[in-house]
């Protein structure tokens, strides 16, 4: 299936340049967002809950900080980036009221809309623009003239330009200039989902402490499992990410190379791929999104006995030891 991919000369950035934005919440998206829309000559305004640690920090780097009330009441378009379990409170309480014909409600990430936890009026513009990289790499590739590449939706076009405004948004925070990918909201909520379980965040962080538990329970010091299950990882995906796997292998020796044809399949295995397909089917019927916003609605009881787990693994600890010797890692 062919994607549409759009570069800054498929972009009329006037379009951007001439609505009033209201960024709500100033966490990893929201910083970004705000400042290169700013940077891009862009009217901009962040709306933050009273009493926000961030204000301080929004208006330090030269923004506007309002109310959340009054920056929806006054933009055109309104990007909501306060975290996902919070945003159906958020838009029913705080910005609903102040939505008027004509505006655009935009995201960046479809969870609420696709899963129906949030229902705009007909008469707004629905759009996405969700950048494919965490927020402080947004931030560091716009300023370093580089840019994340977005996923630009549009779930509903009140005015006729929800595309139009969507793309140029999507120029605004710098996207363009690596490529504006042209999807849905289904898709790119499906597969946002499905690539931070399965691969990214979920695959990956298991991954690295299976491999570290395999060595260590087998007598092999946590330091040298530390660096060969966990610190080389960075290098071998920096070559597949300049390069592609053809030049990581390449780069690696012919043992490493055979090593990997031969285990690779071993780990991910039929049984993993059966797993990946489970989680799929789980997040397309909306039974995933339930669960976390059950888990959200008590607490985040689960979410926090996890988080506890994993920050204190001897994987942790041993990673925090390491890394300050590391003379290039900050603080
Ligand atoms: P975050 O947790 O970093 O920041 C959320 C911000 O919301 C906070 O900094 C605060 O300013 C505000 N906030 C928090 N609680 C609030 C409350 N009760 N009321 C009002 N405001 C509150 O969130 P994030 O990771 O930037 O995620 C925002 C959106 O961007 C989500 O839809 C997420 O899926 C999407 N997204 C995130 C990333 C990422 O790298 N983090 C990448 C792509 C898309
Ligand atoms: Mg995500
Ligand atoms: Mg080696």
């Amino acid at each position: 299936m062919a994607v549409e991919i759009l570069y800054e000369k498929d972009v009329n950035p006037e379009v951007i340049q001439g609505m009033k934005v209201a960024i709500i919440g100033y966490g990893s998206q929201g910083h970004a967002h705000a400042l290169n829309l700013k940077d891009s000559g862009v009217d901009v305004r962040v709306g933050l809950r009273p009493g926000s640690k961030s204000a301080a920090a929004a208006e330090e780097a030269g923004l506007k900080v309002m109310s959340i009330e009054d920056a929806a009441e006054e933009a055109d378009l309104i990007m909501v980036l306060v975290p996902d379990e919070l945003q159906a409170k958020v838009y029913k309480e705080q910005i609903a009221p102040h939505l008027h014909a004509g505006n655009t409600l935009a995201f960046a990430h479809g969870f609420n809309i696709h899963f129906g936890y949030i229902q705009p009026p007909a008469d707004v513009n629905v759009i996405m623009c969700a950048p494919k990289g965490p927020g402080h790499i947004v931030r560091r590739q716009y300023t370093e003239g580089s840019g994340v590449p977005d996923l630009a939706c549009v779930q509903q076009d009140a005015t006729g330009n929800a595309w139009d405004i969507a793309l140029s948004y999507a120029w605004g925070v710098g996207g363009a200039r690596s490529g504006v990918i042209k999807s849905t909201f289904k898709d790119e909520t499906e597969e946002d989902l499905f690539g931070e379980q399965a691969v990214l965040c979920g695959g990956l962080v298991e991954l690295v402490k299976a491999g570290f538990e395999t060595l260590t329970e087998a007598g092999y010091p946590e330091e040298l499992a530390y660096f060969e299950c966990y610190h080389e990882m960075k290098m071998i995906v920096d070559l597949m990410y300049e390069s592609g796997i053809h030049f990581m292998n390449y780069s690696i020796s012919n043992t490493a190379e055979y090593g990997e044809y031969y285990a690779g399949p071993k780990v991910i295995n039929e049984q993993s791929r059966a797993a990946m397909k489970e989680l799929l089917a789980r997040i397309q019927d909306g039974s995933f999104a339930q669960e976390f916003v059950d888990d959200c609605n008590n607490g985040h009881k689960w979410l926090l006995e996890q988080r506890e787990a994993i920050n204190t693994h001897p994987i942790e600890i041993t990673g925090e030891k390491i890394r300050s010797m590391f003379s290039w890692i900050k603080k």
